[in-house]
């Protein structure tokens, strides 16, 4: 049985994306002239930037999520209540997935960095965005057997060429080591967009909705899997995942995003 890394594979880039990626196999001098003539944009707001990411206007805007934060699910706090604290959330409505962590709280240009990657063909911003969650997923990832992506989501009347899940788990599988799998985990009824739904609504929508087919299974059973998505709203999805890969053998489930819907900061309990 061999564990393959079987992610979808990202379109051919169109040229600006072709020429960013060859910069760096570039000697210093050709780099400068490229440099000239082809200015690396903020991957947010087009401008040009020194170096890769995000210009300094946009950095600034983002809300990257940092300690203290609720240990099971990554929910930031507004003090330090000491190790072990966890939310309201995690213990009143506790996920099948074990902990959760995000790289940054889902504002205005993280919304930017989410619509230009799932909407706008943007596979130049998965680099980015996966750097940040290997590195916000740190402590989880040197826990993980194996890194999956949420299946690409169904969307009416419109095919999405890739899964923006599954190139943001291939950046963080080769920041981190840990072996992706792509195919593993199946969606295997179409469900309705999670936008504008209830809470209720998102988790009957995705309900059994995933599943790792049997000849797959040896793959799951007895490891140690994290999730991968761009953005965590209510967990509905993340949690029917969860419970699919538990379902079929996973010894734990972690989930890591981009970026997670935040309602105001919260007091431990
Ligand atoms: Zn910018």
């Amino acid at each position: 049985m061999s564990l393959s890394v079987d992610i979808e594979p990202v379109p051919a880039p169109r040229l600006r994306r072709a020429l960013t990626a060859c910069r760096t196999g570039l000697s210093g001098v050709a780099r400068l002239a490229l440099d000239i003539v082809l200015p690396t944009l903020c991957v947010a707001c087009r401008e040009p930037v020194h170096g890769e990411g995000v210009c300094a206007a946009c950095w600034a805007k983002l809300s990257f999520i940092a300690p203290p934060f609720c240990e099971r699910l990554g929910i930031p706090f507004v003090y330090d209540p000491g190790p072990g604290i966890l939310s309201m959330e995690a213990i009143a409505d506790p996920p099948a997935y074990q902990r959760a962590r995000a790289a940054v709280r889902f504002d205005e240009v993280a919304r930017t960095l989410v619509h230009g990657l799932k909407y706008h063909d943007r596979t130049d911003l998965a680099p980015t965005l996966g750097r940040w969650i290997a590195r916000a997923g740190a402590e989880l990832l040197a826990d993980a057997d194996l890194v999956v992506p949420v299946p690409l989501h169904w969307r009416r009347g419109w095919a999405r060429r890739y899964n923006q899940s599954g190139a943001l788990a291939t950046v963080i599988s080769r920041q981190s080591g840990v072996r992706a799998a792509g195919d593993v985990l199946k969606r295997v009824r179409p469900t309705l967009q999670q936008a504008g739904l209830t809470r209720t609504e998102r988790a009957r929508n995705v309900q059994g909705a995933f599943q790792v087919a049997s000849e797959r299974r040896a793959e799951v059973g007895g490891r140690r899997i994290i999730v991968v998505d761009d953005v965590l709203t209510t967990g509905a999805t993340l949690d029917a995942c969860a419970r699919a890969l538990l379902r079929a053998g996973a010894s734990n489930v972690d989930v890591l995003v981009f970026a997670r819907v935040v309602d105001g900061a919260r007091n431990p309990i």
